[in-house]
């Protein structure tokens, strides 16, 4: 049976990136059957649902999801699509690779994995919305931080068992985090693995500071996601990082940057997360060499010169996103 692809175009550049990872995509797997599912900020003012519960419905009947991102306005009354997606699917792996393609002020090239925990913590989405007083519950448990240690253990021994695995965490402050720490080193232990743990706020500048220190780092869920932005430092900034969303029956694959208002339209996002999105994929179903072509047709493409504007060149993202093309049909 053909694999069935759930494409999401999304919201403000996501319409711009996401064809060319698309495209991509269309190469390798010639069978599959792709179909849109329309989500986001552009739909909510059509229609009054950022996604509702039918387009739930498409997205779990896919074998894996390409998603472009949305904008999420700061109004309480709004539910962030994205939450929504990664609790019902159940995507509780978010795994963010950080890669440099070419030499950043650190030399030589730059080869880690952050493994976020992706349903709890402070995106639990349980808050009270007041008028004197606010909350937003963070939420931690044994089961959730066993599952993602699991995951991110499995990562330290296919990547390299001689590395620690690292644990960004705050348990000073945060006292939930202490659940956190102690249920990742005891899921470490079990599989023989060494940890460090590090508190997130020194973790975010040592990682900047000796990056080849690092090679699979574990944090809880908004950790995570400030600490991968961070890391773009490393990259050539966010439209460098790819990610992938994994639960035990759903899959999910997303550039890191969001819908970027201030160049949508234009023309001149960069889509190599995208498309490094969409290698994720072909990796997740086993198509690995496929993966590694497209890294380094897009490596080829990026020490050629021509570049988007974003890392410095006056390219388009059409033009780049051919680029990566012609640059794979060759080889
Ligand atoms: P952002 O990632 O959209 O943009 C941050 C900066 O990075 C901007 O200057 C932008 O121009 C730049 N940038 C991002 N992607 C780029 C690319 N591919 N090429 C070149 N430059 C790029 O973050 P933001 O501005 O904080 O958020 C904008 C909107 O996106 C918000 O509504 C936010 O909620 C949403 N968002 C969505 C997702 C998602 O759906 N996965 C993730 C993050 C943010």
């Amino acid at each position: 049976m053909s694999l069935r692809i759930a494409v999401s175009k999304g919201d403000g550049i996501g319409p711009e990136v996401i064809p060319e990872a698309q495209k991509i995509l269309e190469h390798f797997l010639t069978d599959a059957d792709f179909f849109e599912v329309e989500l986001g900020l552009a739909k909510w003012e059509k229609t009054g649902s950022a996604c509702s519960a039918e387009d739930i419905r498409e997205l779990k009947g896919a074998d894996a999801i390409l998603f472009g991102a949305v904008t999420t306005p700061p109004d309480p009354n709004y539910r962030s699509v994205l939450l929504q997606i990664r609790h019902e699917l159940d995507l509780y792996a978010n795994l963010r690779p950080i890669q440099t393609l070419f030499s950043s002020d650190q030399g030589s090239p730059v080869d880690m994995m952050i493994v976020r925990e992706n349903t709890e913590g402070l995106y639990s989405g349980i808050e009270e919305i007041g008028e004197g007083r606010s909350t937003t519950l963070r939420v931690v448990t044994k089961a959730g931080s066993r599952r993602i240690a699991e995951k991110a253990c499995s990562l330290v021994l296919e990547r390299n068992p001689d590395h620690p695995l690292v644990i960004g965490y705050k348990g000073n402050v945060l006292k939930s985090d202490l659940l956190f720490r102690d249920t990742c080193k005891e899921v470490a232990e079990s599989y023989g693995i060494q940890t460090k743990a590090v508190f997130i706020d020194a973790l975010c500048l040592d990682v900047l500071q000796h990056p080849k220190n690092y090679d699979v780092i574990i944090t809880t869920n908004m950790f995570g996601d400030i600490l991968s932005d961070v890391c773009g430092y490393l990259t050539g900034g966010l439209g460098m990082l790819s990610s992938a969303n994994i639960g035990d029956t759903h899959t999910f694959f997303e550039p890191v940057h969001g819908s970027a208002p201030d160049i949508a339209g234009k023309g001149t996002a960069n889509p190599v997360a995208a498309i490094r999105s969409a290698a994720m994929m072909l990796e997740y179903f086993g198509m690995k060499d496929e993966a590694h072509l497209v890294e380094e047709s897009i490596q080829s493409v990026i020490r050629s010169g021509f570049l988007t504007p974003d890392l410095g060149g006056s390219a388009s993202t059409a033009e780049f996103g051919s680029r990566v093309y012609e640059s794979l049909s060759k080889k």
